[in-house]
């Protein structure tokens, strides 16, 4: 059909076909295989291993009002950590191309007794956060989710190594009690616990 004279004839459109060039985009689809249940737990834990952070930062400042400046040092350490426990499982997540859904952190407590009274609180920490992992595994396993549980492997070396160092903190606390030139020379100490990065090492140096 000719056009009219004096318009623009524009190129009649061809009719698709299935070539590479005229095929249709196929509607994005999302990685399927993230089990819900699965993309709820670990959602979750990125909200504890946060609240984590923040109860650490708590005893950090608890500790900043006493002389033991090196418990603080400690507790701040173990306080990045714990953000960057959050960051795996926020990096995870967005790996696996799976909804992150961040959540409200509760405030922590900050009240404790003395210096033992504050590693205790930790060793239930960080036992409430080795039965999280546990639970999360137990999903991924129940998904057949082989990349999740590779992916917590670490966390569970984590916690073994984690739960060891405050168990050791606590022991030596007990042994010292209220002797102050025992207390200064552990708080010494935990002033030279070094930052991890990626897993390994976390007690002292
Ligand atoms: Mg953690």
């Amino acid at each position: 059909m000719e056009g009219l004279p004096g318009r623009l004839q524009l190129p009649v459109r061809a009719a698709k076909t299935l070539s590479l060039d005229t095929q249709p985009m196929l509607p994005y689809n999302p990685r399927m295989d993230l089990d819900t249940n699965l993309r709820v737990l670990l959602n979750e834990q990125i909200n504890h291993e946060m609240s984590s952070s923040y109860v650490y930062l708590a005893m950090s400042s608890w500790f900043e009002e006493t002389p033991y400046s090196g418990f603080a040092q400690w507790m701040y350490t173990q306080s990045l950590e714990e953000t960057d426990h959050a960051m795996k499982f926020y990096h995870f997540l967005v790996d696996r191309n799976a909804q992150v859904n961040l959540m409200a952190i509760g405030q922590p407590h900050a009240e404790y007794a003395s210096a033992l009274d504050v590693f205790k609180a930790s060793l239930e920490q960080e036992q409430k956060v080795t039965s999280q992992i546990h639970n999360l595994y137990s999903a991924a396993e129940e998904a057949r989710d082989h990349e999740t549980k590779n992916f917590l492997n670490w966390f569970l070396d984590e916690q073994v190594e984690e739960e060891k160092n405050v168990r050791d903190m606590i022991d030596r606390l007990d042994l010292i009690g209220e002797n102050p030139v025992g207390l200064l020379q552990l708080d010494q100490e935990a002033a030279r616990r070094k930052p991890i990065s990626g897993g390994g090492d976390a007690g002292m140096a």
